[in-house]
């Protein structure tokens, strides 16, 4: 591939060579090791004199092909692929940080990145502090003379919320502070953090990148000098993602960008919906204008994403009604799937923090987050808005927005 080739093209034609059946498509390397031709490449290949396959948990050519191509959609030096979006999330903390460093982190992370920054890291003298991503104002006097890593994602997750790249970008630039985005909810194709600053960007590739909730994966991709302590880190940790997992992801690559255009036109068909509906408080999606950082989401995502958020008028009340009138959508934690599903925060992935601590993140009550699949969007609004209906009938107390 050349740099003339657009990024759809990328995704398609860049592949690993074929193994000499002169197959089209990428075979599967279910392989966990690799033979040499004898005892001097045996010490070449691994002296790094010669390029070459060794060992699956080091490398192997489906995650190979799977890295490269997720390196061309961020714009990336160089990537280290892992078993899950959480295993980037830790590989990352764990290779770059050590004994006595603070991370600054936005503080609506993803739950299971607060589980890491608040039960794990501690155990190795690594601290950190919540940063409120409403007021980029107070950054500055949270950073600590050992503050080595920043840790933010956007959209935020449920409640949409966006923070300003470019603007954190240069914050961290300027403090020799290294800038870790969590880009799930944008997707590469809408987003790309590396080209406002960011040092390394992280996917759980279980989500949009599959896109048809099979199987669980991540990357990191980033910075050289930072991707190699990480490798460093993983390839004798251990966290290495499953060939069977890469091909997968690889071949759901070929049609990332069809996919989340369409995810897009179905979620603002939705978003516009939900926001003239009289039991509806309020829809957040980052490219209605009614979204609080409209003009930041035009400028730094190409489109809104697939994830629509709304609030119910009737609390949380309504929006377990809510959930419980669906027909068609799913019930489920996952999102980035080719069905649309609905999930109620604050009654499961939020009922641990109570309620102050959601409001502290932007969720309320009635909030109910929508993943927006690709079914025909005629069938999505139909189901949201029969399930809107017998949801109010369901409640006790009757409500007007
Ligand atoms: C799902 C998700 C993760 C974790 O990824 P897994 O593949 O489930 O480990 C991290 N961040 C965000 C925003 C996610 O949606």
């Amino acid at each position: 591939m050349t740099n003339q080739h657009q990024i759809e093209t990328k995704l398609i034609r860049t592949q690993t060579p074929t193994s000499g059946h002169r197959e089209h498509s990428t075979s599967l390397y279910m392989t966990s090791s690799f033979t040499f031709e004898n005892a001097e490449q045996a010490r070449a290949m691994f002296a790094k004199e010669e390029d070459g396959f060794i060992y699956t948990r080091y490398d192997n050519p489906n995650v190979d092909e799977f890295v490269a191509k997720m390196c061309e959609l961020e714009g990336a030096e160089d990537g280290v692929p892992v078993a899950s979006g959480m295993s980037a999330v830790f590989t990352a903390l764990a290779g770059l940080l050590g004994q006595g460093d603070h991370v600054l982190a936005c503080r609506s992370v993803f739950g299971s990145t607060h589980q890491i920054l608040t039960q794990i890291l501690p155990k190795w003298g690594i601290s950190h502090t919540y940063a409120d991503i409403h007021r980029p104002e107070e950054w500055a006097s949270l950073v600590q003379p050992n503050t080595k890593m920043c840790v933010v994602e956007t959209p935020s997750n449920p409640a949409l919320d966006l923070i300003d790249l470019e603007w954190l970008g240069n914050f961290c630039n300027e403090r020799g502070i290294i800038l870790l985005v969590d880009n799930v909810f944008a997707t590469p194709v809408l987003q790309n953090p590396l080209a406002f600053g960011a040092h390394l960007v992280m996917h759980s590739t279980t989500k949009f990148i599959d896109g048809q909730g099979r199987g669980i994966g991540g990357i990191l991709v980033g910075d050289q000098k930072y991707i190699d302590d990480i490798r460093f880190f993983a390839r004798h940790s251990g966290p290495a993602m499953s060939p069977f997992n890469a091909w997968m992801f690889s071949k759901s690559l070929e049609t990332l960008c069809l996919r989340v255009e369409r995810h897009c036109d179905n979620a603002e068909r939705l978003a516009q919906y939900l926001a003239d509906h009289d039991s509806v408080n309020f829809v957040k999606y980052p490219h209605h204008p009614s979204h609080p950082q409209y003009e930041l989401a035009k400028r730094q995502m190409k489109r809104g994403g697939g994830l629509v958020t709304f609030e119910l008028a009737g609390g949380l009340e309504q929006g377990r009604a809510f959930l419980d009138s669906l027909e068609m959508l799913s019930l489920s934690a996952n999102l980035g799937d080719t069905r649309t599903i609905a999930t109620h925060p604050a009654s499961t992935t939020h009922a641990s923090v109570g309620e102050e601590g959601r409001l502290a993140v932007g969720i309320t009550n009635g909030m109910v987050r929508i993943s927006v699949g690709l079914e025909h969007p005629d069938d999505i609004v139909r189901d949201v808005e029969q399930a809107l209906e017998r949801s109010l009938s369901k409640i006790s107390q009757p409500v007007l927005a």
